[in-house]
């Protein structure tokens, strides 16, 4: 990493309140923030900037996002959320990324419940009823076993007969007499979700207001961002959580190892004259294609893989929907026959941002780019981005650590494993 004053440097104390000074032509009394993106990454930044910055600052934290809030994979992301692979085995840091989501998902269901104080009650946005896991074949049985034995005390998983599975979901018909349950493990509604961490973003800045701290500002732009270099001097630091798109920035281009994989969700609902809903307490399913239950009558079910592509867009054509039910359904349909009576209400989808895998996994890239970016510059630029197909077991922690390197401009707060990235050579 470069180490002209102008660069983020890592570590020094000296170096960190050089880099505290505001960029020319900014207020010394207020230090801005631009967020780019908000998914799950940027709006997990933007609360950390507003609840870890120092109580007696004044801080402006501006979001940028071409869509708005959710306008990119989370929005249209199945909403599944455990720390756990496919075959049950605890992912890098699970612990530490597993509370940290708890705790925004809490925040966000704090904010919509005083929003919802003289309504009728809030709109769920949490669904707490678990995930469960039928083995599939006998090799993944013995992996699923193996690998549960080291779960969570705080989401524990559970081996189930077919009896216990078809008490938790009648008409479940697992291949092998052997289910993995995580009843702790959650799903939420990802718009919703998003809505509501915002939201509790916009309390959180009253709140420090009110009680007479510093002055804490967030203002939400819906504009594309087409350069870096547009925002320059504008911001302390620029913080970069655009997803998929991240390496469509000029500066970012081509820099980034990053590869990108579409995906297709359907929304299948029950018909009205049918009476058997889903059960109110059953768990949400993975198998090779999971179901994410949203209600009694409507659930989500994915997902497709097409590596490679570039298209971004939520929208899903007649063809491309028609291609992923051929591919999902009857991976559904194998675990769970009842399905056969949905029908189906219409697709969405998002761009993944795939890292590459390193011995801890594949885990999402964080760190600072200045030196990606080039010299002569008078904000910091910082990047998180490639949360893969996990972005909410992730955006928790690493957004939190995201903001904390922000604010005293440190990159080694970041664990090493997520910044190792920049030493692969592009
Ligand atoms: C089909 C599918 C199902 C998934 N299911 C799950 C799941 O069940 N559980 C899970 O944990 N993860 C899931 N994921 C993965 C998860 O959705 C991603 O990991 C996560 O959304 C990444 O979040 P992000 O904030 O990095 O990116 P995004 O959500 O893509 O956010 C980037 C934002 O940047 C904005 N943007 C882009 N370019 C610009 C620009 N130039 N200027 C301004 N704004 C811009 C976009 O509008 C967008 O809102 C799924 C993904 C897909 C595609």
């Amino acid at each position: 990493m470069a180490s002209s004053s102008s660069s983020c440097s890592v570590g020094s104390p000296s170096s960190l309140t050089q880099r505290h000074r505001p960029p020319p032509g900014l207020s010394p009394s207020c230090v801005r923030y631009a967020v780019l993106g908000a998914g799950f990454a940027g709006l997990s930044v933007a609360w950390h900037l507003l609840k870890q910055s120092p109580k007696d600052s004044n801080i402006r934290v501006d979001i940028y996002d071409e869509a708005g809030i959710g306008g990119g994979a989370s929005g249209v992301s199945g909403g599944l959320l455990h720390p756990y692979s496919p075959k049950a085995k605890l992912l890098w840091r699970a612990a530490d990324c597993w509370s940290e989501s708890l705790n925004l998902l809490s925040a966000a269901e704090a904010a919509v419940a005083s929003a919802a104080q003289n309504s009728d009650g809030p709109t769920p946005i949490v669904r707490r009823r678990g995930i469960l896991r039928p083995a599939l074949s006998l090799k993944n049985l013995v992996l699923l076993k193996d690998n549960a034995q080291s779960c969570l005390a705080s989401c524990r998983i559970e081996t189930l007969d077919n009896d216990a599975a078809q008490n938790l979901v009648p008409g479940i018909s697992p291949p092998l007499d052997a289910s993995f349950y995580m009843p702790e493990a959650v799903n939420i509604h990802p718009q919703r979700y998003l809505q509501a961490l915002f939201l509790a973003c916009q309390n959180l800045v009253k709140e420090l207001r009110a009680s007479g701290s510093g002055v804490k500002e967030l203002h939400l732009h819906k504009s594309s961002v087409h350069k870096l270099v547009d925002l320059e001097g504008e911001y302390q630091a620029v913080v970069v959580c655009l997803g998929a798109k991240a390496d469509m920035l000029p500066e970012l281009c081509g820099r980034l190892p990053l590869r990108t994989c579409r995906g297709v969700v359907a929304n299948l609902q029950l018909p009205d004259d049918i009476g058997e809903e889903y059960p109110s307490l059953g768990p949400s399913i993975l198998s090779d294609a999971w179901l994410a239950v949203q209600g009694p009558r409507s659930l989500y079910m994915g997902s497709t893989w097409e590596w490679k592509s570039r298209n971004s867009s939520p929208d899903v054509s007649a063809e491309e929907a028609g291609e992923a039910l051929k591919e999902l359904l009857p991976k559904a349909l194998a675990v769970y026959p009842v399905l056969k009576d949905w029908k189906f209400a219409g697709a969405r989808a998002g761009l993944r941002a795939m890292p590459p895998l390193t011995p801890h996994g594949s885990l999402p890239l964080l760190g600072c780019v200045d030196d990606i970016i080039g010299e002569n510059r008078s904000s910091n630029y910082w990047l998180f981005g490639g949360l893969g197909s996990r972005g909410l077991l992730y955006h928790g922690w690493l957004g939190k650590l995201m903001a904390q390197a922000v604010l005293s401009c440190n990159e080694e707060l970041i664990p090493h494993e997520l910044t190792s990235w920049k030493k692969l050579k592009q």
